[in-house]
């Protein structure tokens, strides 16, 4: 490795992409207080994939919300590329979610009414893209998710492993700084899960964006570079070696 590649290496390692702190929620549940989030720290770098693996019930979905800029924490702060959220405006808030954030449902939440590309298309014309810049780069992520034979179909007529690839390239088509996933491949039988889990792993590695992926499967989270879980609130590292 030249001396050029390994400092932009050493860069790239330590841009942090996302960045919570102290970040706190809690729900009440009839007379009880439920703190799901107690304090809150996470920093995941560019390139960095990270597992966030526990028990139902244990503030995943909370925790990938909230860092999705799609709930709001009760407090603290979450930073996407370095720009604080917290402090935002809700279309604020809502304009940094469409350019910088990519995310992926247990379902895939596609348009039923439109075709796998269009599904892919209407996220980037949103953001301000041209049809036609949409629509190639829609087709490119198909293709990379080998999909692309299927791309005028609508989500009623593919099946769960290519409507969950559609919605990986969703995810993916507004180039975002962080891709959130929350159980991508729970709903999916677990050879196609692997399959589809694949891919997902490998198109995050070649764009080298920071991604937070919550599963149950140990299996799957052993192919990351770090795991952590919630416990009592609280995130804690996970040794990959106690999952096996
Ligand atoms: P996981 O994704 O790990 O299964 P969740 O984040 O969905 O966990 O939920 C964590 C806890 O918070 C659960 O006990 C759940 O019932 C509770 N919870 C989540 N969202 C709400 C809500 N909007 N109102 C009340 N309780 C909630
Ligand atoms: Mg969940």
């Amino acid at each position: 490795m030249s001396d050029l590649q390994k400092k932009s290496a050493a860069q790239r390692q330590v841009k942090p992409m996302l960045k919570l702190e102290k970040v706190v929620r809690s729900f009440s549940q009839g007379a009880e207080q439920l703190d799901v989030l107690k304090a809150v720290d996470l920093t995941i770098n560019e390139g960095e994939i990270v597992a966030l693996v526990g028990p139902s019930g244990a503030g995943k979905s909370t925790l990938l919300q909230i860092a999705g800029l799609l709930e709001r924490p009760d407090s603290g702060s979450v930073s996407i590329g370095g720009k604080r959220s917290t402090d935002l405006s809700d279309q604020a808030r809502t304009q940094m979610r469409r350019d910088h954030i990519g995310f992926v449902y247990q379902y895939h939440h596609l348009l039923p009414e439109f075709s796998a590309i269009e599904n892919v298309v209407i996220p980037q014309m949103i953001s301000g893209l041209k049809r036609k810049d949409a629509e190639e780069r829609g087709m490119e992520l198909l293709q990379c998710l080998g999909i692309e034979a299927r791309a005028q179909h609508r989500p009623a007529r593919l099946s769960g492993g290519e409507q969950q690839r559609v919605a990986i390239a969703r995810a993916l088509a507004n180039v975002p700084d962080v891709l959130f996933a929350d159980e991508p491949t729970g709903n999916l039988d677990p050879q196609t899960a692997d399959n589809v889990f694949g891919m997902l792993v490998s198109l995050v590695r070649q764009t080298g964006l920071a991604s937070l992926i919550a599963t149950h499967n140990p299996e799957l989270a052993c192919q990351m570079d770090r795991i952590i879980t919630l416990r009592d609130g609280h995130l804690v590292e996970v040794d990959p070696e106690s999952l096996s």
